[in-house]
């Protein structure tokens, strides 16, 4: 099988899709090619953290523009795709934060212990300093994959790319079974994507890892639930992070290390899973009563970072071929997938985008 378009996206995980999506806002012609299930890949799982803070006041407005962006995808495909329940920061860094919250213009509110015990009753007590970035919440990832998948289900190939390569009008893309020619061709293929770069003679600087989260239930029906993060140490584990789902009915939490992979996959110490899940229970156990620590799912992914922070990403441009990585990038998913069209339509990479950019660095 033969297929021509202008473009084609290489992974219909979030970021292919919000690409697809606004290529094809500016009337470009898309092909999705996807290995396997739109979403199943880094994207997978029932909810994401959408928090305004970041190190990098850059990333920060791109938050904003992307909240903006999310609420209007809300009212486009006519379902909720963020909660409006807001993201509750917990920890020494909540004074730096404010103050780079404030600074870009984003209302943020510094929360009392009262303060806490309200808005997130689950929590056992908690002393320390505390923030509410109201304009967060939950990001309702499976909603927020179907209703793109839906939108390009037509224009969708759905098998593994095997290489891509420049041609003389442009870029062809191979799959077992079928040639992709295209005017520009788009790698967001998460753990795919320096594999395919590498064939194109560029190395990225990703490093590879793999994480684990773990799904609790609420014991009983709450009307607010907000994004937790807490760097705090007070409940033993720090770097946790925890989102709704999209029914309030539980957490997916997690701890935000990962554990380190070989490039081609091999993971040095996977015993090192089953320990990080193990103190995902053991944080709800000490700090979330208002769970019950019995785990009722669990979501293992790969993570892609950069090195210069784990909120970096970047696009590099080779002629005819664009490229992403990165690490959490769903909540900025609306704006990448416009940096990445921006990227296609004038030939050179959005602004702060290019890799010697160093978006989202961690100072
Ligand atoms: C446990 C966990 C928690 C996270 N928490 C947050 C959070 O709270 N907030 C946040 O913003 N971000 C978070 N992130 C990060 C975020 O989920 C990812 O950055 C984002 O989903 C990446 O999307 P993607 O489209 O780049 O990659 P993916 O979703 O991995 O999509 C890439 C797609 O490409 C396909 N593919 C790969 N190779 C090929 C090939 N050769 N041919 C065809 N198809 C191919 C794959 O099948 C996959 O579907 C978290 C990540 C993890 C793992």
């Amino acid at each position: 099988m033969s297929v021509t378009s202008d473009v084609g996206v290489i992974g219909a995980g979030i970021i292919g899709l919000s690409t697809a999506y606004h290529l094809a806002e500016q009337g470009l012609s898309v092909t999705i090619y996807e290995a396997g299930v739109p979403g199943r890949g880094q994207s997978a799982g029932q909810s994401r953290i959408f928090r305004h803070a970041h190190d990098d006041p850059r990333l920060i407005r791109l938050a904003v523009r992307a909240r903006e962006r999310w609420r209007a995808w809300s009212d486009e495909f006519g379902t909720q795709l963020v909660s409006e329940d807001g993201a509750v920061a917990l920890g020494p860094s909540v004074p730096r934060r404010l103050a780079l919250l404030r600074d870009t213009g984003v209302a943020a509110e510094e929360l009392d212990p009262a303060a806490v015990r309200e808005l997130l009753p689950v929590l056992a007590g908690y002393e320390g300093a505390a923030m509410l970035d109201p304009g967060g919440g939950s990001i309702h990832t499976r909603a927020a994959i179907d209703v793109l998948a839906e939108r390009f289900a037509d224009r969708t190939v759905t098998e593994q790319v095997i290489t891509v390569h420049r041609t003389g009008a442009g870029a062809a893309v191979r799959t077992p079974t079928t040639l992709g020619e295209h005017g520009t061709v788009v790698i967001c293929a998460g753990r795919g994507t320096p594999a395919l770069v590498r064939g194109l003679g560029l190395s990225l600087p990703v490093r590879l890892g793999a994480h684990v989260r773990v799904s609790f239930g609420l014991r009983e029906p709450i009307d607010r639930l907000p994004t937790l993060q807490d760097g705090s140490g007070v409940f033993g584990a720090t770097g946790i992070y925890a989102a709704a789902y999209p029914d309030r009915s539980g957490y997916g939490l997690g701890l935000s290390d990962s554990v380190d992979a070989h490039d081609d996959g091999a993971i040095y110490d996977g015993q090192r899973l089953a320990e990080s899940a193990d103190a995902a229970v053991a944080y709800v156990s000490t700090a979330l009563p208002g769970l019950d620590p019995t785990p009722t799912g669990i979501v293992h992914c790969w993570v892609t970072s950069l090195p210069w922070g784990d909120d970096g990403v970047a696009i590099w441009q080779l002629g005819p071929v664009v490229a992403l990585a990165g690490h959490n990038l769903f909540k900025h998913a609306p704006v990448i997938g416009e940096a990445l069209a921006e990227t296609v339509v004038s030939g050179h990479v959005a602004q702060d985008f290019a890799a010697e950019d160093w978006l989202g660095r961690t100072d």
